[in-house]
């Protein structure tokens, strides 16, 4: 093999790695990938649930996601994610000297439907705070928004919103929902959901290894990324290791600098704080693809 088609290989085999950090810039090497660095992430669901699930069975399926990765945590890791009280917000990102909760929220109204074509939101991006609405791409499932430091790719702060305006989202195991939409099935799990979000919540990005919960696309009916894979799971041990700080890709005595999320912002200066916003969206359900595997 020549060294050209070698670094090809290399490449394509680096979307099938066992598990794939998130980076400052998307896909590129050369930049910071994004970690927390406290020893305690706080999370927060939101007061109103989501209407269109069983009773308040979306606040359990929320719960038993995060605690998939509290056990992989508590095994190997350093961090300790924990369940904060339920919270009346529904505002995400980041706000300079404010208190920032991690939320999760479900979002049952379009913007396209309920903000004015000429509202300052749209290009400001803030539509979905101020109007409590889905402003990304229709087909997707669920968005995890995180906030970082752009030289350290340290995380100050993470909110998982779902698309429960577009789609129907349950707890149950059951059939797939296929056309012609029939009753009793299962079309979008909660907790398979939550669970592939909570991987971006604490820093990975997608792969496509097989049966990764990291994969980009789910399958309507889909509650098989409810179970942590083995890749996504190392990364936990590697990147947060026990009883050692957790691993930056480059710099890595970058922690000697930069702390906590409270200590530390005011150590990164303000210019290079300038709080980075990322949508980490799509992991799939795109029509085409859907209708591409029928
Ligand atoms: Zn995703």
């Amino acid at each position: 093999m020549s060294a050209a088609a070698a670094l090809l290989a290399a490449l394509a085999l680096g979307q099938f790695a066992p598990y794939v950090r998130s980076r400052v810039k998307p896909g590129d090497d050369s930049t910071q990938c994004l970690y927390w660095t406290v020893p305690q992430v706080t999370w927060s669901q939101a007061t109103q649930g989501n209407p269109g699930t069983a009773g308040d069975t979306e606040f359990e399926a929320v719960r038993v996601s995060f605690k998939s990765w509290e056990d992989i945590f508590a095994r190997c890791g350093n961090l300790s994610l924990r369940e904060g009280p339920v919270i009346n917000e529904r505002r995400v990102g980041y706000r300079r000297n404010e208190q920032n909760n991690n939320v999760v929220l479900f979002r049952t109204l379009n913007c396209s439907t309920v903000v004015a074509e000429k509202d300052a939101c749209w290009k400001a991006e803030t539509c979905a705070s101020q109007y409590d609405c889905w402003d990304d791409d229709d087909s997707t499932l669920a968005i995890t928004l995180t906030t970082y430091d752009k030289r350290s790719g340290i995380i100050l702060d993470s909110d998982i919103s779902f698309n429960a305006g577009q789609y129907t989202f349950t707890t149950v195991i059951g059939a797939k929902c296929e056309p012609p939409a029939p009753t009793n099935c299962v079309p979008a799990d909660v907790q398979n959901t939550a669970t592939h979000e909570i991987g971006h919540f604490i820093g990975l990005d997608h792969t496509r290894a097989n049966g990764s919960t990291m994969n980009p696309s789910a399958s309507p009916g889909e509650v098989s990324k409810r179970t942590i894979d083995t890749g996504s799971s190392s990364f936990v041990c590697d990147v947060y290791p026990k009883g050692r700080a957790s691993q930056a890709c480059l710099h890595p005595t970058v922690e000697d600098t930069l702390g906590a999320k409270d200590g530390g912002c005011a150590s990164t200066g303000a210019t290079s704080m300038g709080a980075a916003l990322l949508a980490w969206a799509v992991w799939g359900l795109r029509r085409r693809e859907r209708g591409g595997r029928s």
